[in-house]
């Protein structure tokens, strides 16, 4: 253990919580404060993470199928290259996909935009037993409509309090939700769009409308830290993931689902038939 001390996914969780208060900017993009060690002993402290998460999954789709109403919802939101791809593959592939919902929010189409803005995410929330995943999510709505002019700032800006009275109704009906920004650097989000541009493997990846986004950078930054500050509530709070170290990002996404699933302890239904009679009559099979 390189740090001299473990944390527990508690304390990891709680070290990169963002409360009402806190300031973006004086988060550090490339933090590695609870990291059990170097890349490679975190990377494999990880992976010892994600199997639990595996089992825990399972547990809840379960739970679920046992009549269970409860779900998790991880909601990833970033700059552009920040990673949310990249996560979903690594800590979300872990899970079994029969379990898992993975929605990405784009652009509006023109249905959507005919509905209020949380119509597409009350549709995409997980189903009991599940997990969700929300690759950009509504808070798009107060980020990306906020700093374009979308809609008039007398709209959007009531959309703070709508947000907030909409999880805590998703919560109250039973769903633990996970709300992470992934927090990376300027400089890091130059890089990266750099190496797409090396790899002929990569030119997918590659969006040249990134470049006037990031233009943005500034204004984006200023619409994260009124959206963490007025959306990170006692039933939703947000944490700030850093972002700039891919292990280190993956690292504490596998510390806050295990540290979420744990808390919700979803227990393995009760047989609904009688095993004993159904155990002499498979051992009478021919
Ligand atoms: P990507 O995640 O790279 O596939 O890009 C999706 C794009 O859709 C991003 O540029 C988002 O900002 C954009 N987007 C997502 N939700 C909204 C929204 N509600 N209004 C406008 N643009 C959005
Ligand atoms: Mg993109």
């Amino acid at each position: 253990m390189g740090k001299g001390h473990a944390h527990s996914p508690q304390q990891v969780t709680s070290a990169h919580e963002f409360r009402p208060g806190d300031l973006l900017a004086e988060r550090d993009t490339d933090d590695v404060s609870t990291a059990p060690g170097d890349r490679e002993q975190t990377e494999a402290a990880t992976g010892a993470l994600l199997d639990e998460l595996a089992v825990l999954q399972e547990r809840l789709y379960a739970e679920g199928v046992g009549g269970g109403q409860r779900s998790l919802l991880l909601l990833l939101q970033g700059m552009d290259t920040s990673g949310k791809d990249g996560a979903v593959r690594r800590v979300v592939g872990s899970m079994n996909p029969a379990g898992v919902r993975i929605t990405s929010f784009k652009k509006p189409t023109d249905e959507e935009l005919a509905h209020d803005f949380l119509w597409r995410i009350d549709r995409a929330l997980p189903p009991a037993g599940h997990v969700g995943v929300f690759n950009r999510s509504q808070y798009e709505d107060v980020l990306v409509v906020r700093v374009h002019d979308l809609v008039p700032e007398s709209e959007w800006s009531t959309r703070y309090d709508r947000i907030n009275e909409f999880e805590r109704r998703v919560v109250d009906a039973g769903t633990h939700l996970v709300k992470v920004m992934l927090h990376i650097s300027k400089g890091e989000q130059k890089q990266r769009l750099g190496e797409r541009l090396e790899d002929p493997t990569k030119f997918w990846k590659y969006n040249a409308g990134d470049l006037h986004e990031r233009t943005f950078w500034d204004d984006y930054q200023d619409a994260y830290q009124d959206a963490l500050a007025r959306c990170s509530t006692d039933s939703a709070p947000w944490y700030v993931v850093p972002g700039d170290r891919k292990w280190y990002r993956d690292w504490v996404l596998a510390n806050l689902l295990v540290d979420a699933l744990r808390d919700m302890n979803p227990t393995y239904p009760p047989a609904d038939f009688d095993v004993a009679e159904q155990r002499r009559l498979v051992a009478a099979l021919d």
